[in-house]
């Protein structure tokens, strides 16, 4: 056997075993003794995951804190943001986002999603330096990107254009903003044109939806309508969908069996909507996040991811998705073991239903991609958010971090 882990904590049984990986595959998990391989791995006792997505990201600006963000709302980081991107510089792009992914790969991702701003002020060029990104990480992190139309398309009709271009120059998947048109009807507008142009890329769709305080933004309702009439159930994610938690009852209750019988997911990004949204509300006051354990309980699907890093739209993040999970259960109320678990699981196993990754998880056969986190439950680990001590994808060892942490001999037991 090429590498063999010793007394792992399988999840989520918790039972200790040992695991061989050949060629680039899980060969065996036994709770049987196992002869040490090349490579031995002392688990002692390490719970033993499937690695981790980053599903939301912008890696066209991470990293760009300087000019403050007063109100610290959306708007005013979409307006920072647009007189900076016009002439921001590819190289320092490509090594910002460079330094995102490396975290993200640090922290346990194999598989990211970014969008990447299209529109008229930038045309593709961002695109390119994230493109760029994509290549350099081919082999080591699965990259895709996300065109995004920041300035919509029914109210900016030039990037209309841009976006079957960027589909033709390295875009994976058709993003949208139907939010920021008008009205409900130029939204309407917009979720036409992204099916188009997805359907003829037979690509994915993955949307900002909603981002807002405003319950009159019911675009959501536009896209599991449109998903189920397009056949496109499974291949379209909403993210953000902030205005949710405005909604009173009898809307939620019109749209969102609508989304879980359109396969729609729904991917909330907490810890930037937490400080971006509601604030300008009186009690009762919106927090930006929809409410995940309604949502949870209404069969949808919820992944979480990150957003931005240390930037004029957010100024905390790591790119640890254990991080991201921790905030939406604080968000969204999920304190209770069976809603833990499914915090625990969104950047797991329900992020790879937003990726559609088939053999996802640990079992003989599939391809070796694994974790370990040094901790003992589901909870310790969205409790701790611990770096994993290694990182394996397809057998081979990509990263490990060993934390050490010393008391002095005066702190008592
Ligand atoms: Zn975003």
């Amino acid at each position: 056997m090429e590498i063999t882990i010793h007394q792992a904590l399988l999840d989520p049984g918790l039972e200790k075993v040992n695991v061989g990986v050949d060629g680039g595959k899980i060969a065996i998990i036994t709770r049987e003794a196992l002869p040490e391989g090349d490579t031995a791995i002392q688990a002692d006792g390490q719970l033993l995951v499937p690695p981790f997505f980053e599903p939301h990201f912008h890696l066209d600006n991470p990293l760009l804190w300087g000019e403050v963000n007063s109100s610290g709302t959306l708007r005013e980081a979409i307006q920072i943001y647009a007189r900076i991107k016009k002439d921001r510089d590819p190289g320092d792009l490509v090594r910002c986002a460079s330094i995102a992914v490396r975290e993200s790969l640090a922290h346990g991702v194999l598989w990211f999603r970014t969008h990447v701003d299209i529109d008229p002020s930038v045309g593709l060029r961002l695109l390119q330096a994230v493109v760029e990104v994509k290549r350099k990480f081919a082999g080591v992190m699965d990259i895709q990107v996300i065109a995004f139309p920041q300035l919509g398309m029914a109210r900016s009709p030039e990037t209309v254009e841009l976006m079957y271009a960027a589909m033709e120059n390295g875009a994976d998947l058709v993003g949208g903003i139907p939010h920021h048109e008008r009205d409900m009807q130029d939204a309407a507008r917009q979720v036409e044109i992204i099916f188009d142009i997805a359907k003829k890329y037979h690509a994915g769709i993955d949307m900002h939806v909603d981002e807002d305080d405003d319950p009159n933004w019911q675009s959501l309702e536009l896209l599991a309508d449109k998903t189920l009439q397009e056949g496109y159930q499974g291949r379209v994610n909403a993210s953000h969908c902030c205005s949710i938690a405005a909604w009173d009852a009898a809307t939620f209750n019109r749209i969102i069996p609508k989304v879980a019988a359109a396969g729609v997911s729904i991917t909330t990004n907490p810890l930037t909507n937490l400080v971006g949204q509601g604030r300008g509300d009186q009690p009762p006051a919106r927090r930006g996040v929809p409410p995940l354990d309604r949502l949870v309980r209404a069969g949808v699907n919820v992944a979480v991811a990150h957003d931005d890093l240390k930037n004029m739209f957010y100024p905390f993040g790591n790119m640890n998705p254990l991080y991201a999970a921790n905030v939406a259960a604080h968000a969204g109320y999920l304190t209770t073991p069976d809603l833990i678990r499914q915090a625990f699981e969104m950047p797991g196993y329900h992020a790879a239903q937003v990726f559609g990754i088939q053999h996802y998880g640990l079992q003989p056969g599939y391809p070796a991609n694994l974790l370990l986190l040094p901790v003992q439950s589901d909870l310790d680990a969205l409790r701790l958010c611990p770096a994993p001590t290694l990182v394996m994808r397809q057998g081979r060892i990509l990263a490990r971090t060993q934390v050490q942490r010393t008391f002095d001999d005066c702190v008592p037991l």
